[in-house]
Formats: structure tokens, sequence, C-alpha cells
């Protein structure tokens, strides 16, 4: 391997960051880890994939990983959809991204696993196994068991896990990554008195626990470790019950097996405690956990913490706590972090916000996208770069109304393709919704998606930023730009208007209604409050976070079953619910409102039509938000026909179609990347791969 780290002028400070570290027989050039992360696009997309590891490896990782690898076709994790070497078949398929995260010098890295109690196995219909016998542990409560592992299986799983290394090798790889982290893999799941009570020598004791874990470290060892090195990925903890791993296990068995593999890849806990979200845990939440753990081992030691902060990555090699500095989302929202810091470029870092929607990409079985980076997995479908775009096409003058995220990274993408942009604001500030969003309760970090962009944005020389100008259709037909972009964003209804309620509930109008933009722009109410949740995204329930803490009573109704349903796919749901019951928060779910009264609201139960009454003076509505279009509608066709100078008009953002915050960095991003392109609307807008027939 080659390990040419060339000089840079990188400041002293972050030198530590860029030495060389061995990992057994394979030297990584670097202490930048990506750590194994899911795509949403696995074996179905695996061109995009690896694509998308390819630019990380290009933006400087010293090692980058695959998703989850299901070794075999005993056990899968369907309808997730990762990665699969079961058969020789699937080397190229791997092959193809070793080959990728090679291009520029560094390590390749894949994740067996064998998800056991995980595995539902719902597409290859086999008997589920695990270390104990019981129901499958997974996102989607399958009615399903797993029968217990006798000593023929365990026998079997060495061959398959040293067969799916010697595939690995095939493939061109240079390290494996045996995960039993997350609760995901067989290693844990032998582990864990949680999920393994057998009583032979793989149950009882931690020596015999961690039995499995030892043989299949040997078994890859003894076929490949000789060139590739071997990396054990454990969770610091199990978050469960009174069986659950507890950090001192982990550290006990990590002394018990210190030499084992060839590098220790510490995981926090469950997924979800792993990938917390920003608004419930910070940068290097993991500390207390890993500190004094590199004393128990010569290996070295990673670990993640949504680390985005050089110094705080300095601290954690200089404090003896890490030897890597682990990342999957701040990898997702810069692939080019660590060449920033090597190149002194700190303040054009893409900080990851920690919102998850990168996580919601595999929760739905979709493709992941990133609010900060809308080019994560569109490098190969659509040949979107995160940070080298294509020069401007024969157009000149482009005016952008609104700099709300979609506004602001269309300004971005186009400024730096070379265009002259002018951005117009009816505020006194940039950001739209992220401004006021950012000032609730746990969002803080996402008033990054602003603050990178404008940061951007003022160091382009082709930038006219106009504040305080609300844009009329008179301002449009008396200027002389050649192409305007609307993106004025949207707002909150007030009828009632969701998913439960498809026409405007019957309002009386004593009834005190507020939106979630009387709430962002700090109107103040007194009292009780009930709000009414159909959107059953974040909106819902930070403002039920902020109301408590202004001192307010608050009802939390919604017609889901838990509270913000949908942040089940961010994982970060059951956290969402935790701090509202903690608040004192009363709770009423399944039921919805069907009508408002002068001093009380009608609850229908979704099941029943029962309708119950709730007294309130004061009703919040959380259901959707209308696209704010009237400035767009109102050009037509005629006008720009008529104008000398006006060639076209385009919405983009939430003023198109309101959604998340990524969707409208996506639709910045992709104007700007066709603009002056000559699209044919029916081709289907990007490369795909279809499956193959087989005679
Ligand atoms: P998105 O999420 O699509 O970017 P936002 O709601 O965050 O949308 O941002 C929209 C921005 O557009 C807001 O900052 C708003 O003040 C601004 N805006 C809306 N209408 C006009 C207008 N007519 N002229 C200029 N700015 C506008
Ligand atoms: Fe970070 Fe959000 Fe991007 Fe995921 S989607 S990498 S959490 S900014």
């Amino acid at each position: 391997m080659n390990t040419n780290n060339k000089i840079f002028n990188t400041d002293s400070r972050y030198k530590i960051l860029f030495e060389p570290v061995k990992i057994g027989p394979v030297i990584s050039k670097n202490r930048f880890y990506q750590v194994p992360h899911c795509n949403g696009g696995g074996y179905r997309d695996p061109s995009a994939v690896a694509e998308m590891r390819k630019i990380k490896s290009e933006g400087g990782w010293g090692v980058v990983f695959t998703e989850q690898v299901e070794l075999h076709h005993s056990s899968e994790i369907t309808p997730y959809i990762e990665l699969r070497l079961w058969d020789d078949r699937d080397i190229k398929i791997v092959a193809k991204m070793a080959d990728k995260i090679h291009e520029f010098d560094t390590l390749a890295g894949i994740e067996l696993t064998y998800p056991g109690i995980n595995g539902p196995n719902l597409y290859t219909k086999e008997i589920p196994m695990a270390a104990t016998a019981g129901p499958i542990l997974t996102f989607t409560s399958d009615p399903v068991n797993a029968r217990q592992m006798d000593k023929e299986d365990i026998k079997n799983l060495r061959k398959w896990f040293r067969d799916a290394a010697i595939r690995s090798k095939i493939a061109g790889f240079d390290v494996i990554c045996l995960y039993g982290a997350h609760g995901f893999g067989a290693i844990q799941h032998f582990l864990s008195r949680s999920t393994n009570q057998r009583t032979d020598e793989y149950g009882g004791s931690l020596e015999n626990r961690s039995r499995l874990m030892k043989e299949l470290t040997q078994e890859v060892k003894d076929a490949v470790g000789d060139k590739m090195a071997v990396s054990i990925r454990l969770s610091l903890q199990e978050l469960g019950d009174k069986y659950s791993l507890t950090n001192n296990e982990i550290r006990e068995c990590i002394d018990m097996h210190s030499s084992l593999p060839d590098i220790w890849d510490l995981a926090h806990g469950a997924w979800e405690d792993c990938s917390g979200t920003s608004r419930f845990v910070e940068e290097g939440a993991q500390q207390d956990l890993i500190n004094g753990i590199k004393l128990l081992t010569d290996k070295p030691i990673v670990g993640v913490g949504r680390f985005t902060s050089p110094d705080l990555m300095v601290k954690q090699i200089k404090s003896g706590n890490l030897d890597f500095i682990g990342a999957a989302r701040p990898s997702i929202a810069d692939p080019f972090l660590p060449n920033k810091i090597r190149d002194g470029l700190i303040d054009d870092i893409r900080e990851c916000i920690g919102c998850n929607i990168c996580v919601t990409g595999d929760m739905t079985m979709s493709i992941s996208r990133c609010t900060q980076n809308p080019s994560f997995m569109e490098e190969w479908r659509k040949g979107w770069h995160p940070e080298n775009f294509q020069i401007k096409g024969d157009s000149s003058s482009i005016l952008i109304v609104g700099s709300g995220p979609a506004g602001l990274e269309a300004t971005r993408v186009l400024a730096k393709r070379g265009y002259e942009v002018t951005l117009a604001e009816k505020c006194s500030f940039l950001g739209g919704r992220v401004s006021y969003e950012r000032n609730l309760p746990g969002l803080s970090a996402w008033g990054r998606v602003a603050d990178y962009r404008i940061n951007q944005i003022n160091k382009l020389k082709n930038v006219n930023i106009y504040l305080e100008s609300e844009i009329t259709k008179k301002d449009i037909l008396e200027f002389d730009f050649e192409h305007i972009c609307i993106a004025t964003g949207s707002k909150w209804k007030s009828d009632g208007v969701g998913r439960v309620n498809l026409h405007p509930i019957q309002i009386d109008k004593a009834m005190n209604i507020f939106t979630p933009d009387d709430l962002l722009n700090n109107v103040k109410i007194n009292g009780k409050f009930v709000i009414f949740d159909d959107d059953h995204y974040y909106m819902g329930s930070v403002l039920a976070e902020k109301l408590v803490k202004n001192g307010n009573e608050v009802i939390f109704v919604t017609p889901a079953s838990s509270v913000s349903e949908w942040s089940l796919n961010t994982l970060d749901q059951p956290f969402i619910q935790k701090r509202l019951i903690e608040l004192g928060v009363q709770i009423i779910c399944n039921k919805s409102i069907s009508k408002v009264n002068s001093d009380n609201v009608e609850l229908s139960c979704k099941y029943t039509g029962n309708i119950e009454k709730l007294e309130t003076k004061n009703l919040l509505l959380v259901t959707s938000r209308y696209p704010l279009n009237s400035l767009f509608t109102s050009i037509l066709d005629k006008d720009i026909e008529n104008h000398k100078y006006l060639k076209s008009i385009d919405i983009i953002g939430d003023a198109n179609a309101p959604a998340p915050i990524a969707w409208a960095t996506y639709a910045g991003y992709n104007y700007a990347f066709n603009f002056d392109k000559v699209i044919d609307k029916e081709k289907v807008p990007f490369k795909r791969e279809i499956t193959q027939i087989i005679d």
C-alpha cells in the first residue's frame, strides 16, 4: 500500500491528525477513518455507493468502509438494503467499491455481518439462527423466531466468515471489520447476556460468551491476516435490561482479548445512541465510555462522536482516548473534511447538523440524502460533486428570490459555477426558515445549514445580496435579469388541513388559533395549550418543549400512535417521547381534532370515531404547510415573451412543495447544477442499475 503522505502546509496544531498509523499489516496515511455506514442504496445501487465512497477517498480519508455486508444467505435483514457477499458472484460488486476507494490512496474496509437475531430472512425464507432462540429483534417487529444455533451451525458460521474473508481479499479490501455493535451482529448477540442464554461453552461466563468473537477473528486472521487488517466493532454498552452489556463488561472483554484484532472499533451503544441526533446528543458524547480503554490494549482504537471540530479531534488523540477519528455522518456532510483540515480551510468545513435525514434513506429503504451535502448518493446517479462544479454556460444574469436553504444553495452552486448571481431577501437577514428554527430547543446546530452557505457566498465576488428587498411582479418585469429562481418558502396552515383532515376543520372564531410560524416569531401566549400534530415530524414536539419552557401547560394530541412518529426514521422518536413525558406534557395518541369550538376542541377516536371534548382556549395547529408561490404563478408566459431579457422563471424548495430542509438544499443544488443545460424531461433524470435477467 502506498502511504505517500505529501507534506502540506497543515496548521501545526492539526499535524497529529495526519500521522500515518499502522493497523496490523497495513498502514493508514492519516487518522481519519470513515466507519461503516448505510446509505439506503446497498446491493440495489452498487455503483452509486461505490462512487460515494470514492469521493470520500478523494476528500482525504485514510480508511473508508462499506456499509454492513451480509456474509451468508442464512441471515439477512430485509427490508433494509445493505450489501451481500453470499457467493462468488457478489465479489464483483464489492470489488468495485474497493477499487474506487483505492483511487486516492485510501485503505478500503469491508464490514462483515451475520445478523442472527436481527435478521428476519424475509427474502431468503431461511429459518433465522441466533445465539439463543427467540423473536427477531428489528425495527419491523416481524412475527418470526430464530432457532438456537447448535455446534454444527457454529462450525458452519466459522467457515462462512472464513469464506467471506477470502472473498473480501479477492475483492481487494485491506481491512475487514467484524461487526458486533449496535445490536446488529452475531458477535454482540453472543457477547451479551440479553441475547445469549446458552448453557454450553458459548454461554455463561464472559470468557464463554466471547468465544465466538475469538474464534471468528482467529478464523479470519488465519485466512487473510497476513495481508489484511482485522477490526472488531463493539458497542461500548447496551442500554436495555439488567442483562445488557455494561461498559465495564466491554472493558473486561477488551482486556481479556486485548491483542485479538488489529484494531478495536468502538461504537456508542445501540444505533440510536451511536447516531444520536444533535437535539439529544452532543459532539464527542462517548468520551466517558471510552476513556481509559486504550490502557487495556496495544492495538489502535477508533471511536465516533459526530466529530466536526478539528480541535476536539486533536484532543481525542492527545488525551489518549483514540488513535483514529471515526466518522460516518461528518464524512457524509463533508467528504472533504480531512483535506480541508490539512489545507487550513477550517471555515470551509460543511459541518454535519446531526439531523439524521441520512439515516432515513436506510430506514425507508429508498436512497439516502443529506441536508448539508445534497450531492451525497448522487455522485454516480447524477454526476454531482460536493466541491467541484461544471463551469458556467451561456447565460449571464440570475436573480434568486428568497434566501432559505433552497435559495442559498442555488446561489452558492451557481456562483461557484461562475455565474453572476443576485440574491434578494425580504427580511433583514439571510437563512429563511433555518434562521427561525435554529432558535428552537435542541435545534441550534441546524443553523449550520445557513452559516456554511452564507460564509461561502460571502467569499464569492460574483454574488450580490440585497436584504430587506421584497420582490414583486412589478420588480421582476422592470428588472433586466435573464433568469429568475423563486425560492420564497412556505407557511404553516391555520385551517387544520393535514393528513387526517383533508378539508378545513370547522373552527369557532373565539378560539385562539396559532401556527408554528407564530411561535417561531416568538408570539407570547399564557395558559394551557393544545397542540394538534398531524405533521408527525419534529415541529410539534419541539414546540411542545418550547411552550413548556415558557411556562405553558401542554396537551399534545396526535392521530398517530406515538409523538413525532416519522422521527422513528431519524432514530430519535423514543428520545422525543421520553422528553415530552419528562416535561409533563399530556400525550393523547390516536385522536384527531374534528371540530374547534369557542373553548374546547372535539377529539375523535381514530378507530371508533367516538367524540370527546377537551377544554382549551389556545390551539396550536401543526398540520401542514402551503407553498408561497404567488410571485411565481403571477408571472405569465406572455410576460416572459414580452420581456426584453427574461428567458426563464423557475420555482424551487418549499415554495414549490414544502418538505424537510434537505429537500430544499437538494432543490437548490439541482437547479444550479442543471442550469443552462438542455434537459430531456421525458428521460429518467439519473443513472440507475437494473436487475439483470439470467436465463
Ligand atoms: P426554502 O426552505 O425553500 O429555502 P424558506 O422558507 O426557508 O424556504 O426561505 C424562503 C425565504 O424567502 C425567506 O427568507 C423569505 O423571507 C424569503 N421571501 C419570501 N418571499 C419573498 C419575496 N417576495 N422577495 C424576497 N424574499 C422573499
Ligand atoms: Fe449530518 Fe444531517 Fe447530513 Fe446526516 S443528513 S450527515 S445528520 S447533516
